[in-house]
């Protein structure tokens, strides 16, 4: 079954087109990679999903609801950034737990579920710590922490560890594996590194100029580039 549904879907700024008329089914607990060059368009699809941006043409149904009409606590899509973007002045605990406080979720619940997220994350020692005291693998695993906290049914995840060391990195690839193996939520997986979208993914979209040039397992691309 598809969660996501794209119908010919473009978009401009002004005269450039970033995402020139994709049509895309994602099921419904893949990893999806989209791969490509920067300015291939990547983060723009991204983005569209997460309704931060709206399609000039065609549309993008999420669970058969177009995603740009989803107001923003109804939409069942989280995302993780490059750079972490955790709230400096609250606690790992108090940045995991952020999202649950904007909605009516009892106390016990958000710390139940707050730290739930904390021990998947192996968190634990750090859940007292502010943000700068923590390494940039630490911080990303807080970033996952707090968009999954949520329960969200598909994680957008734009190049999150595009900032690590080439070490952490792989590390990382692996935790993230893992985690999606074990939750079973559909990733979205931004990345420009085809080694990455090789180990990672269900399914590769091989993006180029705005368009989806190739979509296929890491195994068909690998055989078939
Ligand atoms: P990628 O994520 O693959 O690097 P993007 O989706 O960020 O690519 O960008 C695709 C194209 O759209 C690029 O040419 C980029 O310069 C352009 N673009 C992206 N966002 C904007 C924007 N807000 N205003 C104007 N042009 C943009
Ligand atoms: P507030 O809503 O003002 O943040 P809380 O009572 O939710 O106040 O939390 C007070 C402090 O206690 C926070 O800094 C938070 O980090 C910590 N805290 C609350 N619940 C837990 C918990 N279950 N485990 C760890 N720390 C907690």
């Amino acid at each position: 079954i598809s969660i996501i549904e794209f119908n010919g879907v473009t978009k401009r700024y002004g005269q450039a087109t970033a995402v020139d008329h994709i049509s895309l089914n994602i099921k419904e607990g893949e990893f999806l990679s989209l791969l490509g060059p920067s300015g291939c368009g990547k983060t723009t699809t991204l983005r569209m999903i997460g309704g931060f941006e709206l399609p000039s043409q065609g549309s993008i149904k999420i669970d058969g609801q177009e995603a740009g009409n989803l107001p923003p606590n109804h939409r069942p899509v989280n995302t993780v950034f490059q750079n972490y973007a955790l709230f400096p002045h609250l606690s790992i605990y108090n940045n995991i737990a952020f999202g649950l406080k904007q909605k009516k979720v009892s106390k016990a619940q958000i710390e139940n579920d707050t730290n739930e997220m904390i021990e998947i994350m192996g968190l634990q020692e750090h859940k007292h710590k502010y943000p700068r005291q923590l390494s940039g693998g630490q911080q990303q695993r807080v970033a996952l922490a707090r968009a999954l906290v949520n329960k969200p049914r598909v994680l957008l995840l734009d190049e999150p560890l595009g900032a690590l060391d080439l070490k952490l990195r792989k590390k990382m690839q692996f935790e993230l594996k893992k985690l999606h193996d074990q939750l079973k939520i559909t990733f979205i997986y931004v990345t420009h590194d085809q080694e990455e979208a090789l180990i990672m993914s269900d399914r590769i979209a091989v993006m180029n100029q705005g368009r989806i040039e190739q979509i296929d397992t890491p195994q068909q691309i690998y055989n078939n580039p």
